[in-house]
């Protein structure tokens, strides 16, 4: 059955033994600051990922933002890039212009309401970079312990998702948690041919994936990719398919306040407010990927929405207005004291 989970435990070695080759096969040298410095000097410090914390309310309901830390992926992921309008984008965006990375954050959320507590995905994995991986240490620093946690609503498996749900022995952290996520996201993630689309150099990851949540597997509640669930009273689970077939995002509504947590409808705050058509190959449908950023990011701009994302800039709050014929990312105001 191509679609059953497998058991076969995570070979970590080639895991970090395909990082290690990553760049070449990627076509890149440098693989962010971290791997430059210690390529230049072999007594630099390692860098190790540092978190940060931002809290707010939606309503009733507190939402806390949590940087899992950054990392940086090799231009030629997105489809499409030309470089003079990328340099063009950058510049509107006020980021630097790298022609070879595109240098991203990585972030988690999690929702207090009333009586529940939910973890929206769980992070990086520190072998994929060593300025990632905070995670646990975000968790700390909102007084949260993993016991607490009562729900982890995943946006898809990636690897950069799904780190904070096994630790380095191999067990749950989160032994009680009922995990959420799309029925879709589970049964594509454990079929060899729909995870096709990925470059074959990426199994290694699949199969990391497929192990940090395969402890929760009699604690899974899938939901369905043809309407939004309710997961807890004004949490909503949003279909966003395209990223992965199973991508969701999660709508937080209170007293008549709402926030987006769109998963990884954008990758690149510095190209894709912008240039919304370029998708990337790691994106199962790249034209369906493109069509639910457009989507989106029109209604998020018509509707002066507030949103949230894994890959935006911490504190990842912000606004997206129209600009010409794309668009145009506002990062969150203070509004200090109401
Ligand atoms: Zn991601």
């Amino acid at each position: 059955m191509s679609n059953s989970p497998s058991n076969k435990p995570i070979d970590r070695r080639r895991v970090l033994s395909f990082m290690a080759a990553a760049p070449i096969m990627l076509g890149v040298v440098p693989q962010g600051r971290a791997n430059t410095e210690q390529a230049t000097a072999s007594s630099a410090k390692p860098m190790h990922a540092e978190t940060e914390i931002f809290r707010l309310m939606v309503g009733e309901i507190e939402v806390i933002a949590i940087a899992d830390g950054y990392t940086a992926l090799p231009s030629q992921i997105m489809l499409g890039l030309d470089p003079d309008e990328a340099q063009e984008a950058a510049r509107l965006a006020y980021k630097n212009y790298d022609p070879n990375l595109i240098s991203i954050a990585v972030n988690s959320y999690v929702i207090r309401t009333a009586g529940t507590i939910i973890a929206i995905d769980a992070g990086a994995p520190s072998f994929l970079s060593p300025t990632v991986g905070a995670w646990r240490n975000g968790l700390d620093l909102a007084g949260i312990a993993p016991e607490q946690i009562d729900m982890m609503f995943l946006t898809h498996m990636h690897t950069d998702h799904v780190a904070g749900l096994v630790d380095e022995n191999g067990k749950k952290t989160l032994p009680q948690v009922e995990l959420v996520l799309s029925e879709t996201e589970w049964t594509d993630s454990f079929d060899d041919e729909k995870m096709a689309y990925l470059p074959k150099e990426f199994a290694p990851f699949v199969q990391y994936s497929r192990g940090q949540v395969l402890p929760y597997k009699d604690q899974r509640n899938l939901v369905s990719m043809k309407k939004e669930t309710e997961i807890a009273p004004g949490v909503f689970a949003v279909p966003l398919p395209g990223h992965t077939m199973g991508h969701m995002g999660v709508r937080i509504q209170s007293q008549n306040q709402s926030l987006m947590i769109w998963g990884d409808i954008i990758h690149s705050p510095t190209y894709q407010f912008s240039h919304p058509e370029w998708s990337t190959i790691i994106d199962a449908d790249p034209a369906l990927s493109a069509a639910a950023r457009t989507k989106l990011l029109d209604q998020s701009a018509a509707d002066r929405t507030m949103v949230a994302g894994m890959h935006l800039d911490f504190p990842s709050l912000g606004y997206v207005e129209r600009q010409n014929n794309s668009y145009r990312y506002i990062s969150a105001p203070r509004n200090y004291g109401g």
